[in-house]
């Protein structure tokens, strides 16, 4: 790894992504008295969007908000939270070194949402970053990659106000708020195909857009299972998405009609992507899709290197599993640093 000039700081643990994972590792580990360094690139997890599912919020939590009490507790139990992407890892014997960097202008993540959280006065009190000097060093006797997930969304102006708020993925978190809605799935495979059959627990009024001019990828049986469940299907592509402040308005179809259909809502498929290069560079075990393979109490193949949150493959990619690996990984992460007397003979 290339020397930065400045001597390397060296910490307990270095936390990758300071989403509800990584910020949940940070509490724990600095509940434990760990030296915590938790770096985040700040810009992914933050659409606009409202969690209405997760407990303790009955009025349901902007996933902003989340962040920003996250940052408090951390912070208040030690861990030191710098902005910064962190562009390598290796092992090094039984140790992991980091180059850290400045973000790049916009941020360093393709097809995400503009910088919603402002920089201010509370981000910059709790925040270092990564100095205009060069990028820095960091040793770490553990590391806890919680880097999340990359995720498509359809690129149209006021893409940005509308996720979260009227352009949802995932019935899970969102299709209670679809109920009676006038609701478009947008895909043309089979998991748009069974999105749009599962929102019929929510609403009557579903239709699909395949999305593409070449129309759905799926055998004719499951476009009869459609029309026999009342959806009509569209097989083309979408000209247009009109939308005003937040709320979907119409498609425009790619049809010789043009049609326009009136919506309040669209679904589309996520196509989520583990974000594992750091894994690959510290030679974690990944799954067929990408996924960093962990075991129940978040190891993965390498000692002192665990994983949390969407970018593995442990549960359903939601806030409640996120916090939960997290703290699981700090954990296993305090344990792995036990001096020998505290662990059970054998162990
Ligand atoms: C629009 C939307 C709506 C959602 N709605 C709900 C909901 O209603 N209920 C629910 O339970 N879940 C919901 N989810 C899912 C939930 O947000 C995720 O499951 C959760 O955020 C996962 O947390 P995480 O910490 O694993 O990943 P993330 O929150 O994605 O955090 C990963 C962080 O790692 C950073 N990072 C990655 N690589 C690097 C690097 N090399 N250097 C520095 N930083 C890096 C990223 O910038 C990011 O900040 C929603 C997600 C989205 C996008």
């Amino acid at each position: 790894m290339t020397s930065t000039g400045s001597p390397p700081r060296e910490v307990d643990c270095v936390i990758v992504g300071g989403g509800a994972a990584g910020l949940s590792a940070a509490v724990n580990m600095g509940r434990m008295r760990r030296s915590v360094l938790l770096i985040d690139e700040r810009d992914r997890f933050v659409w606009k969007h409202v969690a209405h599912n997760y407990l303790g919020f009955p009025d349901g939590v902007p996933a902003v908000e989340i962040r920003r009490l996250g940052w408090r507790q951390a912070a208040k139990y030690g861990a030191q939270l710098l902005l910064g992407h962190v562009a390598t890892a290796a092992r090094d014997g039984d140790l992991f070194r980091f180059r850290v960097e400045r973000l790049p202008e916009g941020g360093a993540w393709a097809n995400r949402p503009g910088p919603i959280v402002p920089r201010d006065a509370e981000m910059a009190q709790i925040f270092g970053e990564v100095p205009d000097g060069g990028p820095i060093e960091v040793i770490a006797r553990s590391v806890i990659l919680a880097t999340g997930v990359f995720g498509h969304f359809p690129e149209f102006p006021g893409r940005d106000q509308c996720v979260g708020r009227s352009l949802f993925w995932c019935i899970h978190c969102d299709g209670y708020e679809s109920i009676d809605r006038v609701v478009a799935v947008v895909g043309h495979d089979e998991e748009a195909i069974s999105t749009a059959l599962d929102l019929l627990d929510f609403t009557d009024r579903v239709t699909i857009v395949a999305g593409r001019a070449e129309g759905f990828d799926v055998p004719s049986s499951r476009l009869a299972d459609l029309a026999e469940a009342g959806i009509s299907a569209f097989p083309c592509g979408v000209s247009e998405y009109q939308n005003s402040d937040g709320q979907m308005q119409a498609l425009v179809l790619d049809d010789p009609a043009r049609t326009r259909l009136a919506v309040e809502q669209v679904y589309t498929v996520r196509r989520s992507k583990a974000a594992n290069d750091l894994a690959r560079q510290l030679g974690l075990d990944l799954n067929p899709i990408g996924q960093i393979v962990v075991t129940s109490e978040q190891h993965t193949n390498v000692p002192g290197a665990y994983a949390a949150g969407d970018a593995t493959s442990l549960h359903d990619h939601q806030l409640s599993a996120a916090v939960h690996e997290g703290n699981q990984a700090a954990c296993a992460a305090n344990y792995h640093l036990y001096r020998a007397v505290q662990r059970a003979p054998g162990d």
